[in-house]
């Protein structure tokens, strides 16, 4: 964890950040993030639409770096049904939903969302990240037991230590492990809970979801899928990776998603037993003591739902395009890792430097793709990650991955140094 340390001052002066050892690294890496020539890949700033093109620095460029997978974000009908709720409930609800916060474009969208991964009822949140957060912190306590991937989301792992429950990670994908680990482990506790991706967010593959059902119903644990990048992806048409697996919805015990991918918004959601949501609706302290959903967030996912259904061909369209890229990049000989036909195609480089030099020399050549690297991923682990969109052209796909397998074979043959690893 990185919790901000500043020694007690045993002089008058008054304490300063600056003087805590986690803001001087965090300094010092922005500092080798700023690679000569290159510049420092994050915060660029964008205008615009950010779908398969994206307007940077007054440029338009070929963008993979938005999760807008199914170019939802800028519809007309999207943009439409978030001005009509501004016009007709203003910018904010003013009020935790439990008060006076309730609209009626909130029931409808939670109808929406239950309806399309198959649970009997859904809660919205205000953040997807909070939503993990806060249904996690709440529902399990320190007799329980949490385990999960060790590739699992950030916002999980907050949850999780929130709780207070033990906390155990297995190998990532390792279903065989992930048993053994209950087997032993089992017994101990109250409630298990069992935490696992629709999606994997920084590889692009997907957990055998009817196999983990037929585990945690051995086991006698929950489940619970977070869908963040599986919705509007997975599934002939879109509604995730239980249409994928042919998994009934009902047996996942707690799905988990949010608005600010496929469906174009902001925000998060839980969907499960109608039982489990009325609790939640009740209880739940980051539904409760927050403010409701703007109700133009949720009129925007609940019209990015409608044109979803009402337009299968843009699920069809981006399964081509993965596949497209997938099938190219292998060509090239470039590592895709084990991205396995969702809309996230890493491409792995290896050496940190060599990743954010690349992605420098792509946004010099009208590429805007974003370098991940440690602590996102391991420390040799370090990557382009590719956003697939439907809107994405084949002639845009082919066009960057020759220029990817071009530049990274001009990078390693010129710059083979490696790059001493910021901590
Ligand atoms: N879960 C996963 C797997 C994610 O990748 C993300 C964010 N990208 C979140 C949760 C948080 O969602 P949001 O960005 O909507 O807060």
């Amino acid at each position: 964890t990185n919790r901000v340390r500043v020694e007690p001052q045993t002089t008058s002066a008054a304490p300063s950040f600056a003087d805590d050892d986690d803001v001087k690294n965090n300094s010092r890496r922005l500092r080798l993030l700023d690679v000569p020539g290159v510049g420092n890949p994050y915060f660029r700033r964008c205008e615009g639409i950010n779908g398969d093109r994206a307007i940077i620095g007054q440029r338009e460029v070929v963008n993979f770096a938005s999760y807008n997978y199914l170019g939802l974000s800028g519809h007309p009908d999207v943009s439409a049904a978030a001005k009509d709720a501004i016009d007709r409930y203003g910018t904010s609800v003013s009020a935790s939903r439990l008060i006076s916060g309730e609209r009626p474009v909130h029931v409808e969208l939670e109808a929406a969302l239950a309806k399309l991964v198959g649970a009997e009822d859904a809660l919205v949140y205000v953040g997807g990240h909070a939503t993990n957060v806060t249904t996690l912190g709440h529902m399990f306590g320190p007799q329980d037991l949490i385990v999960y991937d060790e590739l699992i989301h950030d916002s999980v792992l907050g949850g999780a230590e929130l709780s207070g429950a033990t906390r155990l990670p297995f190998r990532h994908q390792d279903l065989a492990g992930l048993d053994a680990l209950l087997t032993r482990r089992r017994g101990d506790h109250a409630n298990v809970l069992i935490v696992v991706e629709g999606v994997y967010s920084a590889d692009g593959d997907v957990p055998d979801l009817a196999a983990l059902v037929a585990l945690k119903k051995r086991h006698r644990a929950f489940l619970m899928v977070d869908e963040a990048h599986s919705l509007g992806v997975l599934g002939k048409t879109g509604r995730g990776v239980g249409e994928h697996f042919g998994v009934d919805g009902r047996d996942v015990d707690l799905w988990m998603g949010t608005l600010s991918k496929s469906l174009a918004s902001c925000g998060g959601y839980i969907a499960g037993s109608r039982k489990l949501v009325e609790y939640l609706r009740y209880t739940s302290p980051g539904f409760i003591y927050s403010v409701g959903m703007p109700p133009s967030n949720a009129a925007a996912a609940l019209a990015a739902i409608q044109v979803m259904q009402r337009e299968p061909e843009r699920v069809t369209r981006l399964h081509e395009r993965v596949k497209l890229f997938l099938s190219l990049a292998r060509e090239y000989g470039l590592d895709t890792g084990t991205s396995a036909g969702s809309g996230v195609v890493p491409v792995i480089v290896g050496d940190t430097l060599q990743a954010i030099r690349l992605s420098g020399i792509l946004m010099d050549q009208g590429i805007n793709v974003a370098p991940m690297i440690y602590p996102a991923v391991a420390n040799d682990g370090a990557r382009l990650r590719f956003f697939i969109s439907s809107l994405h052209t084949e002639e845009q796909i082919r066009h960057t991955l020759e220029t990817v397998a071009r530049e990274l074979s001009r990078l390693k043959r010129d710059f083979s140094g490696s790059f001493e690893v910021m901590t």
